[in-house]
């Protein structure tokens, strides 16, 4: 942190051996990130045809690194802006940001997950975990962090962010010492790729300055803190030098590490040349550095280093969360559990409940459902909250399609689909179920329906591994809108079995 580095050694120097904050040790426990939505949600369809844009995720905009050789200098650096002010609850320590009850030593971070929350698909350790670089700046939105939605704790809000202050080249030596740094762990850093909203992933904003967060005092990077064991998984960190050094330190404020002290440490404020991620006890350098009682995850630290130690092991807390860098072959499963079968008939004005079993080999899942009527995508949201149910209510006439899709850190994408027949009163009852395709078909009764029969016949023998009702596929294209499913392809839907959950 060059701007603080001189104080900060300082301080340390002076204050080195000071005894914990009793405070903070007698805290009372508490995780703010556990995070546990219950409940389904719930959509009105009739609401959600009127309004659609709202229910339908806006595509992901892709980085372009040339950029950086292309755009002039002028163009990649907004003017300085006033110091910005943090949402309420949130407190500034040097270039981490707590939570104001741990910053003041009043809580302290449960060093366990609830085994509820754990418990939920995806959040189990150990993961496979995903870093996107961003050196292309962006629109970024205040609120909670969802790097998918770039939404960030620490954005201005609708402050655009801007492009990275350096060649490609440049951005390029980063990237690779950041990917040294990350080799040992489970982990995939992306640049010239953005991950799928789908899979939750860290994203680091390479560029800008301070004051092109909401932070009030000067810095050379900034995490928000006191997400021990990356329990978000969708956390926005900032790196505003052209260091290594500081993207990684931040990425790993965000993963729960604290400052350590050594000038050959990743986690160090000092000064160093070939700086790593410690794979020994160190010594913390916080408490002396920003205050007592403000290291964010001290009792997990505790739990690799002993009670009262002072210490972190950032490796052993890293491979906890992430595991070690073998590759993952095994696609996740998706099984849309409710309502049973390929396919179900409803009336009109009815309402349907969906309920998904979705596992993976390793956590970090993730999973959206993608909804279509007569062949046109009208709902395409993450599961952001885990609830794995959504409840539609009020359905319209027409031919539904939805679809489960889940997502691994290796590309893997895999989908269950359901359809829905919603027939209006005064239509010819389907043969529901029937191998008698010329039969449906003829009771489809729309001309409509003979070109989108095509396109959904081709779209389930899109099958890359051959094997029958396995949707497999490895790019991210959008899949509700080839996914109709009409009436003419009702007995091949009925033959694919779905994919179970063993
Ligand atoms: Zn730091």
């Amino acid at each position: 942190m060059a701007l603080r580095a001189d104080a900060i050694l300082l301080l340390c120097g002076v204050t080195l051996g000071l005894p914990a904050a009793a405070a903070a040790a007698d805290g009372e426990r508490y995780d703010p990130n556990a995070r546990m939505a219950t409940g389904a949600y719930h959509y009105d369809m009739a609401e959600v045809l009127r309004a659609r844009d709202q229910f339908v995720a806006e595509p992901v905009q892709q980085p372009d690194l040339s950029l950086l050789d292309s755009l002039p200098l002028s163009a990649r650096q907004s003017a300085p802006l006033a110091p910005g002010v943090l949402p309420e609850g949130w407190v500034q320590l040097g270039e981490v940001v707590q939570r104001r009850e741990i910053a003041e030593g009043r809580k302290q971070i449960d060093p366990e997950p609830l085994p509820a929350w754990e418990d939920i698909e995806g959040n189990q350790y150990p993961r496979k975990g995903t870093v996107f670089l961003n050196f292309n700046g962006g629109e970024l939105k205040g609120g909670d962090d969802n790097s998918a939605e770039n939404k960030s704790t620490l954005a201005r809000h609708n402050h655009k962010y801007p492009v990275f202050n350096g060649s490609e080249a440049t951005a390029l030596t980063l990237i690779q010492a950041v990917e040294q740094d990350l080799e040992t762990l489970g982990v995939r850093v992306l640049y010239r790729q953005r991950p799928s909203k789908t899979v939750p992933y860290t994203m680091a904003m390479i560029g800008g300055s301070w004051t092109d967060t909401n932070i009030g005092d000067p810095a050379g990077g900034v995490a928000p803190g006191t997400d021990c064991e990356d329990r978000d998984q969708r956390n926005v960190v900032y790196a505003f030098d052209s260091s290594s050094a500081t993207i990684s330190q931040e990425i790993a404020h965000a993963w729960g590490l604290d400052h350590t002290l050594g000038s050959d440490r990743i986690m160090s404020y000092q000064a160093g040349n070939n700086k790593h991620f410690g794979d020994n006890c160190q010594a913390l350098c916080e408490e002396q550095c920003q205050g007592p009682g403000s290291i964010g995850c001290r009792l997990v630290h505790e739990k690799y280093c002993g009670v009262d130690s002072e210490q972190q092991n950032d490796l052993a807390e890293l491979n906890k969360i992430f595991g070690t860098p073998e590759p993952d072959t095994e696609p996740p499963t998706v099984n849309i559990a409710s309502p049973e079968g390929d396919m179900i008939e409803l009336e009109p004005g009815s309402t349907v409940n969906v309920k998904a079993d979705i596992h993976d080999n390793y956590g970090g899942v993730g999973w959206k459902l993608i909804v279509t009527k007569d062949g046109e995508v009208i709902h395409d949201k993450v599961d952001y909250d885990k609830r794995g149910s959504w409840v539609f209510s009020n359905l319209p006439a027409g031919t539904y399609t939805v679809v489960l899709e889940a997502e691994d850190h290796a590309d893997h994408v895999v989908q269950d689909k359901l359809t829905i027949l919603v027939r209006s009163a005064d239509a010819e009852p389907t043969e529901s179920g029937s191998a008698d395709d010329s039969g449906s078909a003829d009771d489809s009764g729309s001309a409509d329906d003979t070109g989108a029969a095509d396109d959904g016949g081709t779209t389930l023998n899109e099958d890359p591994t051959g094997k029958d009702g396995c949707d497999c596929r490895s790019s991210n294209q959008g899949a509700g809108g080839a996914l109709a499913l009409p009436l003419l392809g009702l007995w091949w839907a009925h033959r694919a079995r779905r994919r179970r959950v063993a």
